[in-house]
């Protein structure tokens, strides 16, 4: 104890005077790299969906504005869709009927927001950001975060559809929960950006598995699960089973792979290996289901991976356009 004390007193002392702190290890050839070598602006996001987040980002994006506004714009599109079932209005509910929702949001200076569980609330992505910016936490969930959007003036509405309502009343016949991931009832908007200035930023949002127990949160609104964002590296999120995401924190891996030299490709590659190695260990069966990446690094080069066929994925630069990709998948 007096040790850690010491070493604090210590941290401290060098901190006021001035003394630079040297991060760990970054990826550095990026400091390098002639400024025409990087593409920028980009913006990548998860699932076909991804094509409209992706148009909305663009717009803050060519204007020269930052990756944190481009991402939270981007998302909203998505969240404010009722035609979109697994995020935001019009997600699919809880097997209790509630539609409860997860986001989080990573800025370049590693600034950090999320709520989880959180109800009538069209845009969770926009609470996360409240909480990263307005609070002194960073994190808030179920009542807590309501009573917070509220007092932040995010209007109180009812997030459950006609059509979400009259699905649900149908599964309550059987109420054979499976949470089992497939195309139909998951699916997160994921997108990491890196703006003109040369900075990376990140969101995630959610309603999460449809029928899942009241309370379950995934790795949606986990910061290093969900989402990680290291300016001085890259950034990735993650979407698909998020109990299995959370296991090897999954988004956080993937940064960390590409500070040791991977490119984005290859760390996502790798944290999709080991995902599939956690399954085995614990005999467990992964058929079914889904675990996707996608990864940005501080050149602008980006890679995509997945466990199943199934996942795409929509990029938008200034070269190419807005397009959406396959990843690729481990499971043959
Ligand atoms: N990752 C989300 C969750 O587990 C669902 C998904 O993206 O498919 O809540």
């Amino acid at each position: 104890m007096k040790l850690y004390r010491r070493n604090f007193l210590k941290a401290g002392m060098a901190i006021a005077a001035g003394v630079a702190f040297k991060p760990f290890k970054s990826w550095s050839n990026i400091n390098s790299l002639p400024s025409d070598a990087i593409t920028k602006p980009i913006v990548i996001s998860t699932w076909r969906f991804g094509i409209n987040a992706n148009a909305d980002a663009w717009e803050i994006l060519r204007e020269k504005g930052r990756a944190l506004d481009a991402v939270e714009k981007g998302v909203q599109r998505v969240e404010a869709n009722p035609d979109e079932r697994s995020v935001g209005y019009g997600g699919r509910p809880d097997r209790d009927g509630n539609v409860t929702l997860d986001a989080c949001i990573m800025d370049e200076k590693a600034n950090i927001g999320s709520v989880a569980c959180l109800k009538h609330i069209k845009h969770p992505i926009s609470v996360a950001r409240a909480v990263m910016e307005k609070s002194p936490h960073v994190m808030l969930v179920g009542e807590g975060a309501l009573q917070f959007a509220l007092h932040h003036g995010f209007p109180k509405e009812n997030l459950l559809t006609n059509t979400s309502e009259k699905e649900w009343r149908e599964w309550l016949k059987s109420s054979d929960y499976q949470p089992v991931v497939n195309i139909e009832n998951h699916d997160t908007i994921g997108m990491i950006a890196l703006d003109i200035h040369g900075n990376l930023s990140g969101a995630c949002t959610t309603s999460g598995m449809a029928y899942k127990m009241h309370g379950r949160v995934g790795d949606s609104p986990i910061i290093g699960a969900g989402l990680y964002v290291d300016n001085e590296v890259g950034a990735a999120v993650a979407t698909g089973h998020g109990e299995e995401i959370i296991r090897v924190v999954g988004s956080h891996l993937v940064v960390e792979q590409m500070r040791h030299g991977k490119s984005p490709q290859a760390a996502c590659e790798s944290a999709v290996r080991l995902i599939l190695e956690k399954f085995k260990l614990r005999e467990k069966d992964y058929s079914t289901t889904q675990i996707g990446f996608i990864a940005l690094n501080k050149s602008g080069e980006f890679g995509s991976y997945c466990l199943q066929k199934g996942f795409n994925f929509a990029v938008f630069d200034e070269k190419n356009g807005n397009r959406l990709l396959d990843a690729g998948f481990l499971v043959k």
